[in-house]
């Protein structure tokens, strides 16, 4: 099935007891045994089924396959949030000494999670000076267990080189983990240029209505765990805490996510509740016309922005003169995204009138909505960063972040006009 089509039928294939079309909210904790013995083997893993919604449900289930199917992957979880499915993660893949590699451009709380809440844990993460793959490779040694980057980063729009990345994950024998929140699957499938692991926060574009925090982690299947069990032993060797189960041995190709699941979402129990995962099901339908809209509006926003005489600077893949046109050429087939960043005349205190004049756009912290929003990073989302990190995050004081809707063009382009209008009425 094409992604247009899987939006909307992947994953399920009507209710097995009434026929409904759509997909059931089944909103319950647990689920019934037949018998003692029925639940043993429930949590011995020897039968399917449910057991309680903090493992497994239902509903989340569809959602699941939707994403994996729309993702290209074998399988997904879905968590309660991006930052859950960005955090288990990395805790699957890295122990106490060991340590991971990561490009600079990062949402601010992945940032947060890396700077600071990592390595308060033993793992230590090292973030590159710039997305160049050369770099990134130059950070890694023997105990990284994980390359990372987001594919079109938040703010900064930058794409990363998927395919450089990849062969670098390669040959260092560790899995290459992508944040595809931006683009989405419908602008870019990254396990089709050597991802191993993508995660995603629901909550952006694939909801798409801005009422449900969801995350998902889904796996390509490609990584070879049992080849590398020296680096990933937790997967391969009994785990104590499971009555000895060996992952690659139960769940094969599917081992992250069967510790992801066994090990961090029972235990922990960041989980998406069935009624979210209905929500971002509904959007998920429309995600692909809606993707094709935000891109249209975003393009028209940044050809207006980059000839208004009051803009100083846009940063827009999707001018030939970016340093990520090529790159948005290759991986997103041209279609760069809707997140765009620029500055006004009037620098930091331009862009503050600017923001606080605008009337369709809401100011908020968010992307992703069929609403166009805005947001000053430096304030908000990466206000944890030092000076210098911000700047290798790709954004100043003056830094303005715009979500570009599905509104209509003209109505979107009279906001911007007018909000530049009064920012600018008294600066030189
Ligand atoms: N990843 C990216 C690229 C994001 O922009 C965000 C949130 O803005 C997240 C992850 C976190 O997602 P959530 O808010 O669902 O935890």
């Amino acid at each position: 099935m094409k992604p247009e089509t899987i939006a909307l039928h992947g994953g399920f294939d009507g209710d097995p007891t009434t026929k409904a079309v759509a997909v059931p909210i089944y909103q319950t904790v647990a689920y019934s045994f037949d018998s003692a013995a029925h639940g043993a083997a429930l949590f011995d893993l020897e039968a399917e089924g449910y057991r309680y919604t903090r493992i497994a449900n239902p509903t989340v289930d569809v959602l699941e396959r939707r994403v994996a199917m729309l993702e290209g992957g074998i399988d997904a979880l879905a968590v309660a949030s991006g930052q859950t499915a960005m955090y288990y993660t990395m805790l699957n893949l890295a122990e106490p000494g060991q340590n991971i590699v990561s490009v600079p451009q990062l949402y601010g709380t992945t940032h947060t999670i890396f700077a600071h809440i990592l390595p308060r844990q033993g793992i230590k993460v090292r973030l590159a000076k710039s997305d160049r793959p050369a770099e990134l490779e130059a950070l890694i040694d023997e105990d990284t267990r994980a390359l990372f980057c987001e594919t079109v980063g938040n703010p900064a729009g930058n794409i990363c080189d998927l395919e450089a990345l990849a062969a670098i994950a390669r040959r260092a024998r560790i899995p290459l983990v992508v944040d595809n929140t931006v683009p989405t699957p419908v602008l870019l499938k990254p396990i089709d240029y050597g991802a191993d692991i993508v995660v995603h926060s629901l909550t952006k574009f694939l909801g798409g209505h801005g009422t449900s925090l969801g995350g998902a982690i889904v796996d390509s299947g490609r990584f070879a765990w049992t080849e590398h069990a020296d680096r990933f032993p937790r997967l391969t060797q009994p785990d104590d805490s499971y009555h000895g189960l060996v992952y690659t041995d139960h769940y094969g190709a599917k081992a992250f996510l069967g510790r992801a699941r066994s090990v961090f979402q029972r235990t922990i129990g960041a989980v998406l509740s069935p009624f979210n995962a209905f929500l971002l099901l509904q959007g998920i339908e429309t995600v692909s016309l809606r993707v094709e809209r935000h891109v249209e509006n975003a393009r028209r926003v940044a050809e207006f922005l980059r000839a208004d005489p009051r803009v100083t600077s846009v940063a827009y893949a999707g001018f030939p003169d970016s340093p990520y046109y090529a790159l948005c050429q290759k991986y997103l087939r041209g279609r760069a995204c809707s997140l765009m960043t620029f500055t006004i005349r009037g620098g930091a205190d331009g862009g503050t009138r600017f923001y606080d004049a605008l009337k369709l756009f809401k100011r908020l912290v968010n992307l992703g909505d069929a609403k166009s929003l805005a947001c000053h990073p430096a304030s908000t989302t990466h206000r944890q960063m030092s000076p210098e990190e911000q700047r290798q995050a790709g954004i100043g004081p003056e830094t303005m972040r715009l979500s570009v809707g599905i509104e209509h063009i003209d109505d979107i382009l009279e906001d911007i006009d007018q909000a530049l209008a009064r920012a600018t009425a008294s600066s030189p």
